[in-house]
This record gives structure tokens, sequence and C-alpha cells, in this order.
């Protein structure tokens, strides 16, 4: 016996979730969402809002300093975390309430409560053990941090999820890790005031990134007075009466008053019941999914970070929102995870779309690299020690736009917009036939003219 039927379930109601619930109502369909935590998920609770509202907070001691080259004069400046807190809860609070209302409004039903799949069709509600049969569910549960290196003294560490609701601001912070997390949560805490540490394993921030902006960043990071460590990691944490002792593997010690792990986050598929209904999943834990976001049991689907295609708000959206379109609203649709932009919110930030250098030399027999190093307007006025990054990677044989790399002020902003051209397959032609706009930074992108580099295959390598 079951206690409600429904068209489609879903479980979560992240980005991802809520765009496929919504979509799924529009088109008809009767549709359950269960959400555990807070309606929004990642993104708006503890992912990328919050995030974007202390990257703001931390940009400001650097506009208090700019300010003086243009006249002002700015007498005493403080800092009050309790306020930033209380100002970011206020506003994740209101987008949460408009991901309920848009549901609710469209007809979905909402249920707070951890769901589990029973079988194929059944999914149970736990808050008040009810079984609901669907006729289709949908997997939309996002990812958890993962706590690396499993070492002595994890326990007094936090990770992203705890971070944003900190009692008392850190004012020593140890960061372990060099992906987005990691560079962007140092980069917002030194300019907050903190002294941050930060040790990864690897040679160098941002594994994957283009190596021009991995090195350009990491000068910044360092000359931000951000204590910088490849090659490192802790070997073990032990709690003082002054805060933290975090025993590194080059036998230093550093006192913190708060631990970091940044080290990458998991598909959350644990105990959902997903092996019990017949649902696979990858080595790393990921639901396996064909193009249209389907599962290996014929009426289960996922979308979003559970999937593990690529890890981004976006992605997560389009996904959900190619799922109903299939599904409810007959016009089968697959998303493109090809040329998808994404930002790195430091600062500077960086923005990029498209393959790196190294990438395109692996695929391509002929690429061009086209680099700009240059002092932003600004900077001369203010005095700041400033560098703009833009690359722009070519394919030698088509001249066509293989990449665009981005570091400086509003980076992201430019490759929101870069990455339309580069989608559509553009020629680095199409760049210089583009009129410039000044004075802008952006400009730059289309008065690139002379190639920094060629790289070309001999006739034994490409054979
Ligand atoms: P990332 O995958 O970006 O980085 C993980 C970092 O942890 C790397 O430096 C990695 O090193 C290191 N690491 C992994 N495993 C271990 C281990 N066992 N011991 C020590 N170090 C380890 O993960 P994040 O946690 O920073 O972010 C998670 C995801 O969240 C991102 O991939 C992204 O999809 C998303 N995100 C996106 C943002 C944006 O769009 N601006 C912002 C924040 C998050 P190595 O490089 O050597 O593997």
């Amino acid at each position: 016996m079951t206690d409600a039927e429904v068209d489609l379930f879903v479980i979560g109601a992240g980005s991802g979730g809520t765009r496929a619930a919504r979509i799924a109502v529009g088109y008809g369909a009767k549709v359950m969402v269960a959400e555990e935590f807070r309606l929004g998920g990642t993104c708006v609770i503890r992912g990328c809002i919050p995030k974007k509202l202390f990257v703001y907070a931390s940009r400001f001691p650097d506009e208090f300093e700019d300010a003086e080259g243009f006249g002002w004069k700015i007498e005493r400046t403080s800092f009050d975390w309790p306020t930033l807190v209380a100002g970011k809860e206020k506003e994740i609070t209101r987008l949460s309430g408009l991901y309920g209302t848009f549901m609710t409004r469209a007809g979905a039903e909402i249920v707070e409560s951890r769901a589990v799949i029973e079988d194929a069709n059944t999914v149970r509600v736990l808050k008040d053990d009810r079984r609901i049969r669907a006729k289709h569910i949908l997997i939309a549960t996002g990812g958890a941090p993962v706590l690396e290196p499993k070492i002595p003294g994890l326990e007094h560490t936090i990770t992203s999820n705890e971070i944003f609701d900190l009692p008392v601001f850190p004012q020593r912070l140890l960061i372990v890790g060099g992906g987005y997390i990691a560079v962007e949560f140092a980069s917002v805490f030194v300019r907050l005031g903190a002294t941050v540490t930060q040790v990864l394993r690897g040679e160098n921030v941002l594994r994957g990134f283009d190596d021009d902006l991995r090195n350009n960043l990491a000068v910044s990071l360092r000359d931000a007075g951000i204590d910088l460590r490849t090659g490192i990691l802790p070997t073990s944490i032990e709690k003082t009466n002054k805060g933290l002792d975090v025993h590194l593997s080059d036998g230093s010690c550093v006192e913190a008053d708060q631990v970091l792990i940044a080290t990458g986050r998991r598909p959350n598929t644990e105990n959902l019941g997903l092996e019990e209904a017949g649902v696979k999943l990858n080595a790393k834990g990921a639901v396996m999914v064909d193009s249209h976001s389907k599962t290996s049991v014929e009426n289960i689907y996922a979308v979003g970070d559970v999937t593990d295609r690529i890890n981004l708000t976006p992605v997560a959206v389009r996904e959900g929102h190619a799922f109903a379109d299939t599904l409810f609203g007959n016009r089968p649709t697959v998303v493109n995870h090809i040329n998808v932009p994404s930002a790195v919110f430091t600062t500077p930030e960086i923005g990029t779309v498209g393959l790196s250098e190294q990438e395109a030399r692996k695929i391509f027999d002929c690429v061009d690299i086209y680099l700009a190093h240059f002092r932003p307007l600004k900077a001369n006025m203010s005095g700041r020690e400033e560098k703009v990054m833009m690359k722009i990677v070519v394919d030698g044989a088509t001249d066509q736009v293989l990449g665009v790399h981005i570091l400086g002020h509003d980076a992201a902003e430019m490759a929101q917009l870069v990455a339309i051209p580069v989608r559509m397959g553009c020629k680095k032609a199409d760049f210089d036939a583009t009129m410039a706009l000044h004075p802008t930074a952006a400009e730059e992108l289309v008065t690139m003219r002379t190639r920094a580099a060629r790289y070309e295959r001999s006739p034994a390598e490409r054979a």
C-alpha cells in the first residue's frame, strides 16, 4: 500500500532538482520534491552564493586603499564578522524561500525530509514514514566535502559547510588543498584580516587550469600575504589551549584557530537505496547516466554533482531542465558539456572557457598562443601593483579559437560573454574584426595581434 502517487519524485532541492521539478510541473506532471536540509542546495546555502557575498566583503580593503590615489581620505575602517555572517544568512534565507515559493506556486509538493529509494518505483519519506509510488525518480542529491588526508586530529577541522557560520572570525586560518574552494577562501580570509597558510600536495594551485593562469594566480596569492606552501600536507592536528597545532610533512608546525579542509567533494549517494534499486555507480560513487541523464534503471534519472560530470551549478540546472523537457515535454534534449565557462572567485579572479594551452597541444598539431599582460588603467592611479593576464589559444590550422583564459578584475563577467563566440566556433579573425570598446580591459581580447608562440608537431610526431 502506498500513501500517494506521483509522476516524478525528486530527491534533493538544489539547483538541478528544483529546475527539473519546476519544468516538469509546467508540463502537467504531478511532482513531489524531498529536501533534508534547506531548499536551494549547496549553491544557495553553502556554496556559490554565500561565497560570492564573502568575496564582495573581502574586496573592500583594496578599494579603501585604492581610493587614496583618487583623492579620497579614508580615516579608519574596521570589519565586523557577525555583521557579514548575519547579512549572508538573511540573503540565503530569502533565496531559499524563493526556491520554495517558485516550486509550490508552480504546483510541486515539497516535503522537508530525507527520502530514500525502496525499489524502482517506491520512495520512502523518512520524516513521516510515508511511501510514495513514483512513475519516475530523479536523484539530485549533489555532493559533500571529502575529508583528506586521514590524519590524527581530523575531527578538529572544518569544511566549506561550516566556514560560513563560524561564531568567531578565525584570525589564523590554515587551508588544506589547492582547488577552487581552497584558493577562494584563502583569498577571501586574507583580505578580511586573517593570517592564512595554505598547504597543498601538488606543486601548484588549480590543477587542470591553464598553466599561465595557475602561475600568475599563485604569485598574486603570495603577494596578498598568503603563506602558500606546495608539496606539503598536514600529518597531525593537536588541540591546545591556544588553538590548533598543525604538524606538517616538512617537519614544521603552524598554529591555527581553524583548519579548513578543501580536498574535493564526493557524490552524495550513500544510504539512498540506490544499490537496492539496481542503480549503477562508478568507482567514485557517482551515479552513472546516459546523455539523457538516465541511470541503469529505466525510470530512474540523475542530474547535477551526484553524477560527477561537470560539477557546476549552471550545468546542474541545464541537466535538470533537459531531463524535464525530454521526459515530460516530449522534447528530447541533450546537454552539451563542451566549452562550459567557469570562474574562480579569487582576487584577482579567473574567468576561463575552452581548452588550456596544455590540453590544446595534446590534441591539435599546431597551436597558436596570444598572450597579454598589462597594468589596468585604475592601477596606474591607485598605485596598486596589479597585472591583468589574457590568453587566447587558437588552432593554428583552422584559426578557430579553442580557449580564452583571463586573470584580473571582472574576468568572470568577461568569460561568460566570450563563451558565446567560443561555443559558436569563432575564428581568431572574428576577434580581430571586432571593434574594440575603449577604455576597457576586455578590449585587449580583440587587439592581440602578435602571436606569442606557435607549437607545431613535426611530421614524425603527427604520425
Ligand atoms: P577541487 O577538486 O577543485 O580541488 C581539490 C584539491 O584537493 C586539489 O588541490 C587536490 O590536489 C587536493 N586533494 C585531493 N585529494 C587529496 C588528498 N587525498 N590529499 C591531499 N590533497 C588532496 O575541489 P574543491 O574541494 O576545491 O571544490 C570541489 C568542487 O566544487 C570543484 O571541483 C568545483 O566543481 C566546485 N566549486 C566550484 C567553484 C566555482 O565554480 N567558482 C567554487 C568552489 C567549488 P591535486 O590537485 O593534487 O589533485
